[in-house]
């Protein structure tokens, strides 16, 4: 049954921008065809307006937005880099019980949708209470995060974090308390209840997140990665970020994050190395020939001081590029994509860095787009990111004369799209079908907004 046969001005499918053709969208939330209008179907004219694949977020932790314009300034007698601004992330984490989670998380999710995002990856570590044991359901803050999404209307894939200690010869201190996983058993048995539920919920995913090389033991990674493999869920690891965890890791194993990932089996298609900044040419081709999905984090990379990924030799390694929005300093996937290539202009002193051939005025803003949409997609193991017949029909629109992209031809649209547009131009987003943003409004934003400042008023003062 085809219930809506959705027109706008232009729509950007499979690599290409059309003009006058209608998404036809069935009773189930599905795009059944792309084309004239289906017979019998309502017809929404979207005058003005572009609409484009939903935008795909594979990597968050939703809990951070609790310390956007909290951690930039100085303090006397500090050297504020990554680590001393972990230390802040930390005391946050440390305090924030189950309902906190959940008001953050649906106002994070929120600001997500209105930016056009119909997809996060959440990599979720915290596990316990306040006092490093676990809730009577162990997977009580889970739910929250998944009750959060369901409000807020987003599509969730729950990346469940396994953690076991601080680093090679320190367990579980402070905060870090509150993200410990378990034993291998107790891991699989927790994530697999949060799987079951599922199969029952189009808008829920589960996959598993070997935090990184410091905090699980590295004994423990082949067998999680075969249980993973075994139910089908997708793997996501924090590798490389900073130059200080590729030197302990040398210091203890004697290899750097990236061989100790293909010596132990996990690199593979449905692996994603989160960052990937500190890695050699032999690594990047490693995780090239596995086919591994390397996400970005720009926005949050730039601004904790990481350094940069090194995307064209990763994208030349046949390394597919998805991005994240991280630590949530800016929620703006589109300014990711466009980060990831003004990182390497600005340091290699060149333009078009990542485009992949020549005379096509689309193609860079092509790929961009693609780490914005269909790579995240992939790092996922979810069939959204592209408007294909029998995809969710997840998608967003911008209105064409929105100052920050108005005057465009076919040819300049995507990329103007891609290197310009104001998250404020974005319209409508859908979700499974569902308008969850009409018109720039999200009908529970005002709601949540204020539950999260209140929030905040209890985590500051
Ligand atoms: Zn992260």
């Amino acid at each position: 049954v085809i219930e809506s046969a959705l027109q706008p001005d232009r729509l950007y499918a499979n690599g290409r921008l059309l003009r006058d053709v209608a998404l036809n969208v069935d009773d189930r939330g599905r795009v059944s065809s792309i084309g004239e209008p289906a017979a019998g179907a309502t017809r929404i004219r979207l005058a003005g307006k572009a609409l484009l694949p939903g935008l795909v977020n594979a990597h968050s932790h939703a809990f951070q937005r609790t310390l956007r314009g909290r951690t930039e300034w100085r303090r006397e007698g500090v050297a504020e880099t990554f680590w001393s601004w972990r230390e802040q992330m930390y005391r946050v984490a440390g305090g924030l019980g189950p309902e906190g989670l959940r008001i953050v998380a649906r106002s994070t999710f929120t600001e997500m949708l209105l930016a056009g995002i119909t997809t996060v990856g959440e990599f979720h570590y915290l596990h316990r209470d306040l006092n490093g044991r676990p809730y009577e359901d162990p997977n009580e803050l889970g739910w929250q995060i998944r009750a959060a999404a369901e409000e807020a209307g987003i599509r969730l894939s729950l990346l469940r974090v396994a953690y076991r200690r601080g680093g090679r010869s320190s367990g579980l201190e402070g905060a870090q308390r509150r993200f410990d996983s378990g034993d291998p058993e107790e891991f699989m048995r927790d994530t697999e209840a949060l799987a079951a539920r599922a199969s029952e919920d189009r808008l829920f995913s589960v996959g598993v997140a070997p935090h990184s090389v410091r905090a699980v033991p590295v004994e423990l990674l082949g067998d999680l990665a075969r249980e993973a493999r075994r139910h089908g869920w997708p793997i996501h690891m924090h590798v490389a970020e900073q130059a200080a965890e590729v030197t302990a890791s040398l210091a203890e194993h004697g290899r750097r994050p990236v061989e100790i990932l293909a010596d132990r089996g996990l690199l593979g298609p449905d692996f994603t190395a989160v960052h990937a900044i500190e890695i050699l040419p032999h690594e990047a081709a490693a995780l090239g020939q596995a086919l591994v999905t390397v996400c970005a984090c720009p926005t949050t990379e730039r601004n904790l001081g990481d350094g940069v990924v090194p995307a064209r030799l990763l994208q030349d390694c046949g390394v597919t590029l998805a991005l994240g929005t991280d630590s949530q300093v800016q929620i703006d996937l589109l300014e990711d994509a466009r980060e990831l290539e003004a990182h390497l202009r600005l340091t290699l002193g060149q333009r078009a860095v990542l485009a992949r051939k020549g005379d096509d005025p689309m193609d860079l803003a092509r790929t961009l787009f693609a780490a914005a949409t269909t790579g995240g997609a992939r790092a996922l193991g979810l069939p959204v990111g592209d408007l294909v017949a029998s995809a969710p029909a997840d998608f967003f629109t911008v209105d064409l004369r929105d100052p920050s992209i108005v005057g465009c031809d076919d040819a300049a649209l995507l990329s103007a799209l891609v290197f310009g547009l104001s998250p404020r131009a974005v319209r409508d987003v859908a979700v499974g079908g569902r308008l969850v943003v009409r018109d720039g409004h999200h009908a529970g934003a005002e709601r949540s907004s204020a539950a999260f400042e209140r929030l905040q008023v209890s985590l500051w003062s």
